[in-house]
């Protein structure tokens, strides 16, 4: 009693001090998925200043003054990550090069925000040092937005990109004044690029190994493995679009680091699949780049309620690509759904069983949506849609999300995000439902944490409708 009695001044004290201590955050929701492990006891996520703590499994070892948030019903993952996009050409309202700016980058950022995406590859169509400014300017200002990555963007002299995405970059590069693709077409050019590109931090560079239905010269063999030669000498990484799976193991063999298109079409042999695992090179499926566009979406909320009418009016304007009669056969309340499930049951059998076998052999498989690579594939809604593709072709939810964070992470080199675990950053997103049960949970979303600030979403959306009527 007396011990107590004289601790008092003490611990009156006490709120003030805590006051000037920063801040502890302590959530306990049904489940955290930390991208490597399920946490379904009442595990709490403890978070300080932006990052994680730990996770921690009881009350009584949570650190005093932490304060507790129960979260009934809830999940908790990391946030989700696109390994292959296109910022900057596509608005809310039109796509082209007339729409690549800061502001438009921004916006586009904030949309995948607003998904739940801490990270988005943007792939070689890019001013890298304008990318690279922009993202010190978010991480200086802690600007609510999804962090962007850019890459170089490599092929023959003039080409590279599909035609018509290659004259939006073009008008992009003269009216800026800058280089963003880079022309190889002997092997000194090859000295000349790695020797420009070479001090800066973390560089990527992506090759385009594609004739373009025979309307571009493909870039060489020879070329290409001596690219990718000095490059990973030097610590780049050079990631490919690719054209088939011949391409795919001859670039494996050359030491690519990933693959921006699965070509599962083109059937992932037995032996090209085990290379893959055993040479931990991630392929990116990127089916939903087909089968959105042949999708009524503009009728699914979870776009509808990204972008303005006139927009909503143009996109309705697709129809969906399989039978009609296939779809009231179905009798679901979900037409959208059904879509999907049609179509996704309607890909060619070699799609089905190269997939199939990548998931068995364990072939590192990353989200990537090709968002903004042509009009109205839009950002961070498609990412969604990737994951509920992977889980109907066999993947289980808890890998499908790992595409999206932990592997993505380890394959892009982003050790500081992707894994809810102790150092990382603090990015996730509250689920009102499990994910584990129906992957289409990751389309609930509750609310966003990006570096351990909540997301003001209704404050995203308001922005970008605005941004509508200028
Ligand atoms: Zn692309």
């Amino acid at each position: 009693m007396r011990v107590a009695y004289l601790l008092l001044p003490a611990l009156m004290l006490l709120p003030s001090l805590a006051n000037a201590q920063p801040e502890l955050i302590a959530l306990q929701p049904d489940r955290i998925l930390s991208g490597e492990k399920l946490y379904e006891s009442g595990e709490w996520l403890l978070i300080q200043e932006g990052y994680v703590v730990e996770v921690v499994s009881t009350e009584a070892e949570l650190p005093p003054g932490a304060d507790k948030q129960r979260l009934n019903g809830k999940t908790i993952i990391p946030a989700l990550i696109d390994g292959h996009a296109h910022l900057g050409y596509q608005s809310v309202n039109s796509w082209g090069a007339e729409n690549y700016n800061e502001a438009n980058l921004l916006d586009n950022l904030a949309q995948y925000a607003y998904y739940g995406f801490s990270t988005v590859f943007s792939a070689g169509s890019d001013p890298v040092a304008l990318i690279n400014e922009l993202r010190a300017t978010i991480d200086l200002e802690s600007l609510p937005v999804a962090t962007p990555l850019a890459a170089y963007g490599v092929a023959p002299t003039g080409y590279g990109p599909n035609n018509s995405f290659l004259d939006e970059i073009r008008v992009v590069e003269v009216e800026l004044e800058t280089n963003i693709l880079f022309g190889i077409d002997q092997p000194s050019d090859i000295q000349t690029l790695i020797k420009a590109i070479k001090p800066k931090q973390d560089a990527i560079i992506k090759i385009w190994v594609d004739d373009r239905a025979g309307t571009q010269p493909k870039l060489g063999q020879s070329l290409y493995a001596e690219l990718i030669s000095q490059a990973n000498q030097q610590g780049i990484k050079v990631v490919a679009h690719q054209q088939d799976s011949e391409d795919t193991a001859r670039l494996l063999q050359a030491g690519v680091a990933g693959f921006l298109h699965g070509r599962f079409e083109d059937e992932i042999s037995d032996d090209l699949g085990r290379l893959l695992a055993e040479s931990n090179t991630f392929i990116i499926p990127n089916l939903g780049l087909s089968l959105l566009r042949s999708m009524t979406i503009s009728e699914d909320p979870l776009l509808y309620e990204t972008l303005p009418a006139p927009t909503l009016s143009r996109l309705s304007q697709r129809v969906f690509a399989g039978t009609n009669d296939a779809l009231s056969a179905s009798g679901a309340n979900n037409q959208l759904e059904q879509q999907l499930k049609i179509l996704i049951e309607n890909l060619e059998p070699s799609i089905r069983k190269s997939f199939a076998s990548a998931i068995e052999r364990r072939v590192p498989i990353i989200l990537g949506t090709d968002a903004g690579a042509l009009p109205d594939h839009y950002f961070g809604y498609t990412g969604h849609k990737e994951l509920e593709i992977f889980v109907a072709l066999g993947m289980s939810p808890e890998q499908a999300i790992a595409t999206a964070t932990s592997t993505a992470a380890s394959q892009l080199g982003l050790n500081d995000r992707g894994v809810l675990e102790k150092g990382r950053r603090a990015d996730f997103l509250i689920l009102n439902s499990n994910p584990l049960g129906d992957i289409r949970a990751t389309q609930d979303i509750y609310s966003v944490f990006l570096l351990g600030k909540e997301l003001d979403r209704t404050a995203i959306i308001g922005k970008l409708m605005q941004d509508t009527r200028n």
